[in-house]
């Protein structure tokens, strides 16, 4: 075991052999918003949270994000994109939840592995100190050891982080067996720090069956019921609908719930995300948890118009519009590519153009189930997003090859790009059979192959070339114009396989360049096509660092470069 873990553990001064509250810690320093759902899953926590610490940050609140998930990953890396969405990766390499995405996007924060824990992570820990002996013959129990963890970690990042109120996110669904321990560490977390700290908030749903036409709140009741069985009385209630609720439906979750009707709020379809932060403020959501917290006084609704400008700035009425098609296998939820159809937004939004999202699935081009010449139709520039396996690569390279000779704007990222050196290959420099060593072992005509700090490792979990690198871009490129002629940029990756360096060469004789590259090592990191209106690569994945009105310089010349195609300029 490495000497920093036991260094970290050497503390046995508690009679449990534990202690919940790390050196120094000041309660009340920080205060902790808590934000669970109930009824169902997918009602929108993670942009709850997001919005809501827009609007809290508007105030000039320091706020800082944690996501606590459940489930008994360590990290979000191995998970399905179908069961889990994106995989958002962090620049510390932390592969996370989709939701430490939109924290980023909305409070415009650079986030690490401490806004992020598991309960796999928090196992792992005890096991661990368990095995070292930490615990001196004490048996080890979910109450205090699991929920004194959870509690440690939620106080290791109000203190790192110094924020004003960290706002805590509970995956998962009240009475979900899974987060029940989460559930405890708050409610511990609450009677530990003081009532006056700590705001409880539950986002349900209310039910509109369309056979009847009406609202029905009773399984948002017994779900806010569930929750007060835990001993957790929320402070405020956020009803998430279809459509504006009755006063009546107010009234009655409000009694059901022990809130006051004024702190019942209500959450409906809005057109725009982008709306939701401005929406809260104007329903006093931030109001109300900042007199929860006894810190309305102190923190007064920012007099000026940041909020309506930004909120405005990103809800144009667009004067063009573009369609971009996006060649994935998992285009079934879109979810699996949330930063990809941000990263437009953004984009959107500082060109005043709507971006229509057309998915295009690589394995129906694959199998023969589409036609590609049909997929492009209307389509104004494609993105070949990331990806992993073999199902839908030979789809993904038949696109490329389209995009490639009809001159059609094309983004590759990730497995993309190692798509287009593929097809690059395959058609231009003459290697007929060209592959990805991750598609077919063994064959000398692998232009991407692993990376070789890659060979060595095993497992899977956390185990790619992972987080933001930097990438020194060639002047007198497209890259370096898109990054404003920068000459180093950052950006985050995700990946275990590169271009074979004993291809650059003839890839290179061939036309196509590669312009940017890891400053020390020969990993080629983005690649163009001169004489194309645009066909750019990138190893990274450029959307997780795009930001609303401050969209990726990648992604932004790529919308450019469509709407070049369909307007002329
Ligand atoms: N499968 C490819 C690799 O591991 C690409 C990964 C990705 O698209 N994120 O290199």
């Amino acid at each position: 075991m490495d000497e920093k873990f036991l260094a970290s553990i050497s503390d046995k001064s508690s009679g449990e052999h534990f202690s919940a509250f790390p050196e120094g810690y000041e309660k009340g320093r920080t205060k902790f918003v808590i934000i669970t759902g109930s009824v169902m899953s997918g009602i929108g926590k993670g942009i709850f949270s997001s919005a809501l610490g827009k609007t809290l940050q508007d105030r000039n609140l320091k706020v800082a994000p944690i996501k606590v998930e459940a489930y008994l990953n360590i990290d979000s890396g191995t998970l399905s994109p179908y069961r889990h969405g994106e995989v958002f990766v962090l620049d510390d390499g932390t592969e996370t939840d989709m939701d430490l995405g939109s924290y980023e996007r909305f409070l415009d924060m650079e986030l690490s592995r401490d806004n992020f824990t598991t309960h796999g992570q928090i196992y792992k820990r005890i096991i661990e100190k368990e095995r070292a002996g930490f615990y001196q013959g004490r048996d080890v129990q979910y109450i205090p050891h699991v929920t004194g963890e959870t509690k440690m970690v939620l106080r290791n990042l109000a203190m790192k982080s110094k924020a004003d109120i960290v706002l805590i996110e509970i995956g998962g669904t009240v009475g979900d067996y899974e987060n029940l321990f989460a559930m405890e560490s708050v409610r511990e977390l609450i009677y530990e720090e003081g009532a006056q700290n700590c705001c409880f908030v539950n986002l349900t749903y209310i039910l509109e069956p369309h056979h009847l036409g009406e609202f029905k709140s009773k399984a948002a009741q017994i779900g806010l019921r569930q929750l007060m069985g835990l001993g957790l009385q929320p402070d405020l209630i956020v009803c998430r609908s279809e459509h504006p609720i009755t006063r009546t439906v107010k009234e009655k979750i409000s009694m059901n719930a022990n809130v006051p009707i004024e702190r019942v709020f209500n959450t409906y379809d809005v057109g725009n995300i982008y709306e939701l932060p401005l929406f809260y403020r104007e329903q006093g959501v931030d109001e109300a948890i900042l007199q929860v917290l006894g810190m309305e006084k102190k923190f007064k609704v920012n007099g000026s118009r940041s909020l309506r400008d930004w909120t405005e700035k990103n809800i144009l009425k667009p004067e063009k519009e573009v369609t971009i098609g996006v060649a994935g296998k998992y285009t079934g939820t879109s979810d699996t590519y949330i930063s990809i159809v941000k990263a437009l937004e953004h984009c959107s939004a500082v060109l005043n153009a709507k971006v229509n999202v057309k998915w295009i699935e690589a394995t129906d081009v694959e199998n023969g189930k589409s036609r590609i010449e049909e997929e492009m139709q209307g389509v104004d520039g494609v993105i070949v997003p990331g990806g992993f396996g073999t199902r839908g690569v030979e789809g993904k390279i038949a696109c490329v090859k389209y995009l490639r000779e009809n001159k059609v704007p094309f983004l590759g990222i990730c497995y993309g790009f190692q798509m287009a050196v593929i097809e690059f290959c395959r058609s231009i420099c003459g290697v007929k059979n060209a592959n990805t060593e991750e598609v077919k072992k063994d064959s000398e005509n692998n232009v991407i192959c692993i990376l070789p700090e890659q060979e060595e490792v095993e497992g899977l979990g956390g185990t790619l070339r992972l987080g933001g690198f930097d990438i020194k871009v060639k002047k007198g490129t497209l890259a370096y114009e898109l990054y404003g002629k920068k000459d180093k940029v950052r950006e985050r990756f995700r990946h275990r396989f590169n271009v074979n360096t004993k291809f650059i060469d003839l890839i290179e004789k061939n036309g196509m360049v590669f312009s940017g590259m890891a400053p020390q090592k020969r990993i080629m990191q983005i690649l163009e096509l001169p004489g194309h209106p645009f066909f750019v690569g990138t190893q990274y994945h450029a959307e997780f660092t795009s930001r609303p009105l401050k969209p990726n310089p990648v992604y932004l010349g790529f919308v450019k470069a469509a709407l070049k195609k369909k307007y002329g300029k």
